[in-house]
């Protein structure tokens, strides 16, 4: 293999899965029993914003409950560890498991369960309980007006200026549990191998856009992800 440097791993809802988090396609299609275009879209949140808020409100409640599972522990000691090169870690979860696992730096390009953000002034704060009709933005002091600050389908994925150079620059690129639907997370793999990065998926399937990947290895992240850091950190060490 030629000098491996540089590292970008893209994760998504089944790094989680093993935690008890529910995955967004599950087997009946649905996110926690929701159509994801009545919970995860503006029109959505325009037609019911009740429902919506309720939605998040119980997924940031769910976190409260869960912990990160060895899957997000590898990729934490990855990150520490690797000295060859930089570890670039983009994740699509909202979830805050990387963060606890002791990721030093997390790219949450869809945004996170934990922060508000104003429909009005725009700020973005940091928020760990519900969000209620009455509650007023920490900034411009208006009630009403906070939303969960995820990025829903047809809105722009946040931190690309940092991404697409990532993407450029990687040796080896990794996608873990997340299914290929979801662009332009599902086209990384390809971006990255115009750049010239080896490429590997990590799924407990194969996901949409298999046929991508140079290596795949099946199984579940907490075990898959595990044996794929040990080997990168024995290469790195001389093992
Ligand atoms: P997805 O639900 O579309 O796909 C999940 C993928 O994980 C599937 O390919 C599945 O085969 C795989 N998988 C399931 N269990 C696994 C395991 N134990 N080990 C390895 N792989 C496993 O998720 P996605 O591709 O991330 O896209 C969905 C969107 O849903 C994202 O934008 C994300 O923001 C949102 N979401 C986030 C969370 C979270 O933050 N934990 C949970 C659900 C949905």
């Amino acid at each position: 293999m030629s000098k491996l440097s540089n590292i970008v791993i893209l994760t998504g809802a089944g790094v989680s899965a093993e935690s008890g988090l529910a995955t967004f396609r599950g087997a009946d299609g649905l996110w926690e029993g929701h159509r994801v275009e009545d919970v995860a879209s503006p029109e959505g949140f325009a037609r019911d914003p009740a429902l919506v808020q309720h939605f998040y409100n119980l997924r940031r409640a769910a976190l409260k409950t869960v912990v990160p599972n060895a899957a997000h522990k590898a990729i934490a000691e990855l990150q520490q560890r690797w000295s060859a090169g930089t570890v670039t870690l983009i994740t699509q979860n909202v979830d805050d498991l990387h963060e606890r696992a002791g990721s030093p730096s997390v790219l949450h390009m869809h945004g996170e369960l934990l922060k508000v953000r104003c429909l009005r002034c725009e700020t973005v704060h940091t928020w760990h309980n519900d969000i209620t009709p009455d509650l007023e933005c920490m900034s411009c002091k208006k009630a009403g007006v906070l939303r969960p600050d995820i990025v829903w389908f047809g809105e722009m994925p946040y931190l690309m200026d940092d991404i697409n150079p990532a993407l450029a620059t990687a040796d080896l690129f990794a996608a873990i549990g997340t299914s290929g639907n979801v662009y332009p997370a599902a086209g990384f793999v390809r971006e990255a191998r115009r750049f010239g990065a080896r490429t590997v998926e990590i799924n407990i399937e194969p996901s949409g856009v298999s046929s991508a990947f140079d290596e795949h290895r099946i199984g579940p992240a907490s075990l898959a992800v595990t044996d794929w850091v040990a080997e990168l950190l024995g290469d790195q060490n001389g093992g």
